[in-house]
Formats: structure tokens, sequence, C-alpha cells
């Protein structure tokens, strides 16, 4: 269906993220470094499943075809399948994923899979333990590797990995996520560090662009530019000659895609987000219960979506341009 979602650039909106909770069962230090600072949202002001159903709903009625769930941690919602049961029956929604950092994944993939979810994004920051730990602020590598495996048998494929890479602190183990995609047929993809709220002061220390994991990856092998359909997101793909997987790349900094950009994002207390990198947001709580309603709040956020001809082109210009009152984990990323 074409999107009747359409912002005053251009852009067609055809891909909505759904935080389902701002609550985390980790503290990686890029996105939720100080959780003292990040306050959750009151459960009385969380979105149900019924919320979640009538947003999907309007959502697909107005041209949007795929949803992500995200959080916080999603799986710490114990109604987490019926949410999937309840998104994935809404009209015109063909594309039903959600973003993990795997801890509870290996209890939950069958469930998931059989309410209708149909591929998972798993984060994972290091293959080292310690390393793990440390990013993670107390996570299991033992645990996100299970919830890969379990992702696997239940068919939520492709699982996609997400790296965020860091300075000094990852950025040794590109070789070894490149060398995964040789022999398993597993997307890993590298994200940019982003300047999100709480991460200005460390930011420049950390920030790398991603040439570097390409000038790695021609180091292992040569590498092909993949073209088409890879989940109707930003990443640019390549493949190592010979690999069963895919690298993927995601430079919001470095080589923004705003002018590409297709999303919006709900987070977990019903605000609409037309821009990550905007304060600006619409409240949906009071339009619930009323489809026309809401589809005028949907539209009200097509105003306040940015141009993109402002966005910096540089990291450094660009960083100054971040705008926000939430940290990434009460977003959803
Ligand atoms: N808890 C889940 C997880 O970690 O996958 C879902 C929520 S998390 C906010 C969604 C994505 O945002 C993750 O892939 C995470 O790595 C990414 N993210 C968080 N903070 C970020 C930052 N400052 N820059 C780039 N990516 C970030
Ligand atoms: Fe939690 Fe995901 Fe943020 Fe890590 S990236 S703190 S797992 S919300």
């Amino acid at each position: 269906m074409a999107s009747k979602l359409v912002d005053r650039y251009g852009r067609a909106i055809t891909y909505l993220r759904l935080s389902v909770t701002d609550k985390c069962n980790l503290n990686c230090f890029y996105c939720r470094s100080d959780p003292s600072k990040c306050a959750v949202e009151p459960s009385e002001a969380r979105l149900s499943v019924e919320h979640y159903r009538q947003i999907s709903e309007v959502a697909g009625a107005l041209g949007i075809s795929r949803i992500r769930l995200t959080g916080g941690e999603p799986l710490l919602r114990t109604d987490i399948v019926k949410i999937v049961e309840a998104v994935a029956g809404a009209k015109g929604i063909r594309d039903l994923s959600l973003t993990t950092n795997g801890m509870l994944l290996d209890r939950m993939a069958e469930d998931l899979a059989a309410a209708g979810l149909k591929r998972v994004n798993i984060s994972l920051d290091s293959l080292d333990e310690e390393n793990f730990r440390q990013i993670t602020k107390g996570g299991c590598l033992e645990s996100a590797l299970t919830g890969i495996e379990s992702a696997l048998k239940a068919g939520l494929v492709p699982v996609k990995l997400n790296v965020v890479l860091l300075k000094g602190i990852n950025d040794h183990e590109i070789e070894k996520f490149l060398r995964l995609t040789l022999d398993q047929d597993l997307h890993v993809r590298f994200i940019e560090y982003m300047p999100t709220t709480g991460q200005e002061g460390k930011w420049a220390d950390y920030f790398l662009d991603l040439a570097r994991v390409m000038e790695i990856g021609a180091s292992i092998a040569p590498l092909k530019q993949l073209k088409g359909e890879h989940g109707g997101g930003p990443a640019r793909y390549y493949s190592l000659e010979g690999a069963v997987g895919k690298i993927g790349l995601i430079s919001p900094l470095s080589r923004h895609f705003c002018a590409q950009c297709n999303r919006l994002r709900v987070t977990a207390d019903g605000k609409l987000k037309p821009c990550l990198f905007s304060e600006d947001e619409v409240d949906l709580y009071p339009a619930l219960g009323n489809v026309q309603a809401l589809k005028i709040k949907f539209k009200e956020a097509m105003s306040l979506r940015a141009d993109p001809c402002i966005v910096a082109s540089t990291p450094e210009e660009r960083r100054g341009q971040f705008r926000g009152k939430r940290f990434m984990s009460q977003i959803g990323g």
C-alpha cells in the first residue's frame, strides 16, 4: 500500500519503532551510562497490549508496513508475547521484528516466533566475556550467545547482530566480528556511536568512523557491496568473498541518511517522535481509543520532521545538532 504519511520534504513513512519499556537489565555505557538519571516511566503511563494493537492498526492503515519492537529491554515485559500477537495481527503490517540484548531470549524465542515475530536484532558489542561484561556493566556473553542460537533455531531469521563501534573498547575485535560472517549466516552490523543524551562528555573519546571496518574487512578478503532489500533500514551491506553471512554498516554521523529516513518512533509512554535527534514529541495518549484522532496525531508528526538539508555532514558538526531529553534506552534506538 502506498504510504499516506509523507513529510514536507517528500519522505514517505513506512517503518515504525515501538518501544515497549524503558527498563533494562543491562547498563551499556553508551546508552544508559547513568541509570540513576534514567527515570523509569510510571507503569500507569505505559502503553498496554490494547494500545499497541490500536497504534499498529492505525499505522497499517496509514501505509506503515514494518514495525520493530524495542526498549529498554523489550523481553522484560511479561506480556511481550501478547504484544507481539497484537501487533502481528494488525492489517497492513507485513514485517514484525524485535531488538533485544538477548539475555532472556533463550526461553522466549519459540513463543515469540509462534506469536508472529519474524526476526530479531541482537546487540552484541564484544565476543570477549570480560569486555562484554564491562561494556554492558554486568551482562553475560554466554546468555547473549545462547540467545542467538535460540533465535536461529526458532527461525527468527535473518539474525542481525548490532555492534556499536567504540574506539579503544571493541575496535580490536572488528576482525573477529567480521570473520563470524565467513561460516555463519548472520548479519553483523556495525553502528556508529551517537552522542545521545548522557553521552555528550564521552562521545569524542570513543567515536570511530566505520571506514575502519572496511579497511579491516579488505585485509581479510575482497569485499563486495550488496544491492537490494535488507530490511528497509539505513544499513549499507557488504560480504566478504566466499562468506555465507553479511556485513552491515550504519553510519548516522559520518554518512548520515536523513534524506532517506522512512521511520517514526513511539516511546513506551506513548509519545510519537518525528525525529531521533530532536526534542519534538506528539503525545498519542489523549488519542488512544479513537482511530481518527490517532491518525491526526500521526499526520501532525509529519510537520515536525526535520529538514534533511540542514543536517551537518561531518561527525563533529553533527554532534552539536543532537537535541533531546531522553536517554537512548528511553527511545528505543
Ligand atoms: N535493549 C535492546 C538492545 O540493546 O538491543 C533494545 C534497545 S537498544 C536502545 C537499541 C539499539 O540502540 C541497540 O542496538 C543499541 O546498541 C543501540 N544504541 C544505544 N545507544 C546507542 C548510541 N549512543 N549510539 C549508537 N547506538 C546506540
Ligand atoms: Fe539496555 Fe539495550 Fe541500552 Fe544496553 S543498549 S542499556 S541493553 S537498552
